[in-house]
């Protein structure tokens, strides 16, 4: 049968559906998206100034040999590679990424104070750690979990960390070798090599979204920009749209946000309404500042526990590439991410001012650089982080079997709702293997 696919959004997750259908010769498919342009939270934008942005800094993780292909083609040669540097500042001191092997740039207090809550942790922490808080102390002690994976995580989530589960874990966070811990502080050797983006690479002009966009081209003629989805009859098989029209399909597959989603389809049960209620996301804003002079610095992204700056993380932009800036002789960027309770209002200009002045107290640019200010670019987050609780599971496992059970796929950062398999990677293969499963019947592996 001649399947018809519709897809919502042209993000990463429908674009991988996108080129996989294409890949397939598959025909009666398109993607309608509400912006008018591709990309989602992987798209960029370049200011009037001429300073490029991402939507909070984005690095290419890659765990999928058909991610590196669509990468590939929409790249070709036109991309830099770069050597993780990643830091974090804690007690006015930077201490390289990951904090726990490189302790030794520590003050020798606080120092002290790691290593032995490392020792304890193993011996101390007795059963099973129900929930994140409880992972944090039971693997780190509360050396380690005070100074940087408490407030840290506390900034990132906005949400308590005995709210969430430990489930997702795996190699988002580099857990400890106790060994390799005291050797490096013994001996004083660095260890920046953990995880699985230690190089990366990066397109050389148009930062993230330039991969999307040339993707996104490969298939134009089935793509509608500016087409909102307002409604879906899951019965009927029919989405409508913000402004009129109706569309047909066989097969749905939505990567906007689950929660979203459901509200969006008339006719559900309640359980599935009262579980989508137990979905948590939080919201972020992106602080773009372009400075009118050129920093020697070589940093990457920097992670920022303390109170002192705002932003969990922020990211020496121009460094990714020097078409991020208009004139790399002449310009450096910054890029912050804050995060927010979904349900808080944000003061952007406070929140702007605030940012600046983190950079001020920890040292990432001195007073007067105010005055070389020549640009500030903002981007609101609507949907940020989706948050790992401890009652997401359940929720999914009534919200996803009813969806699937009318045809509709939900996949994606927000469409599938998983941090674990959130990023950039995933959402393209999950998009891809949404498509195998729904036209060659093959299994998926992430969802
Ligand atoms: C702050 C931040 C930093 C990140 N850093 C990294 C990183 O370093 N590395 C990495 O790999 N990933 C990173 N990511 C994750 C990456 O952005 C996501 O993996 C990816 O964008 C998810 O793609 P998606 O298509 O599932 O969702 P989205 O990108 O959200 O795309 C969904 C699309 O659906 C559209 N849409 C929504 N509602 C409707 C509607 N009603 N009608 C029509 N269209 C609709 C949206 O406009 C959007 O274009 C980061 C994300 C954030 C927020």
């Amino acid at each position: 049968m001649d399947k018809r696919i519709l897809i919502i959004g042209a993000g990463p997750t429908g674009l991988g559906a996108g080129y996989r259908l294409q890949e397939l010769g598959h025909t009666n498919w398109r993607i309608v998206e509400k912006n008018d342009h591709a990309g989602g939270l992987a798209a960029s934008f370049t200011d009037n100034q001429g300073f490029t942005w991402d939507v909070g800094g984005h690095v290419i993780f890659s765990h999928y040999k058909r991610f590196d292909r669509m990468v590939d083609q929409a790249l070709g040669s036109d991309y830099l590679e770069h050597l993780r540097e990643s830091w974090i500042r804690i007690l006015d001191t930077w201490i390289p990424y990951p904090f726990q092997n490189n302790l030794r740039y520590l003050p020798k207090e606080a120092l002290y104070q790691c290593l032995v809550g490392l020792l304890e942790a193993g011996r101390s922490f007795a059963g099973t750690p129900a929930n994140f808080r409880e992972w944090i102390l039971s693997i780190f002690g509360q050396g380690v979990a005070d100074l940087f994976m408490f407030p840290y995580n506390q900034k990132v989530w906005t949400t308590p960390l005995d709210h969430m589960a430990k489930d997702w874990i795996a190699e988002r966070v580099s857990v400890v070798d106790f060994e390799r811990v005291l050797r490096n502080v013994i001996l004083e050797q660095d260890d920046v090599s953990w995880g699985p983006n230690n190089m990366f690479r990066f397109p050389l002009r148009g930062g993230t979204g330039e991969i999307f966009r040339r993707t996104a081209e490969r298939f134009k003629d089935h793509i509608d920009y500016q087409r909102a989805v307002a409604w879906i009859d899951a019965d009927r098989k029919q989405i409508g749209f913000q402004g009129g029209g109706v569309l047909d399909y066989d097969a749905l597959v939505s990567t906007m946000p689950l929660d979203i989603l459901v509200s969006q389809i008339a006719n559900k049960p309640e359980q599935v309404a009262e579980a989508t209620e137990k979905l948590t996301a939080n919201k972020g804003l992106v602080v773009g500042v372009g400075f009118a002079r050129p920093d020697p610095s070589k940093k990457c992204w920097m992670y920022f526990p303390e109170d002192k700056s705002p932003c969990y993380r922020v990211t020496y932009f121009s460094n990714y590439s020097h078409n991020n800036v208009p004139d790399i002789t002449r310009n450096f960027s910054l890029m912050g991410e804050i995060s927010f309770p979904q349900d808080q209002a944000v003061d952007r200009d406070a929140a702007v001012e605030r940012t600046v002045q983190g950079y001020v107290n920890t040292g990432l640019i001195r007073e007067e650089d105010r005055d070389r200010i020549q640009s500030v670019y903002t981007i609101d987050i609507e949907y940020s982080y989706p948050v790992p609780t401890l009652q997401r599971d359940a929720a999914l496992n009534v919200i996803q079997p009813w969806l699937e059970g009318r045809g509709i796929y939900s996949r994606g950062r927000f469409g599938a709702w998983k941090y674990e398999v959130a990023n950039m990677d995933h959402s393209v293969v999950q998009g891809m293997e949404v498509v195998d499963r729904i036209l060659i019947v093959k299994a998926e592996c992430m969802v």
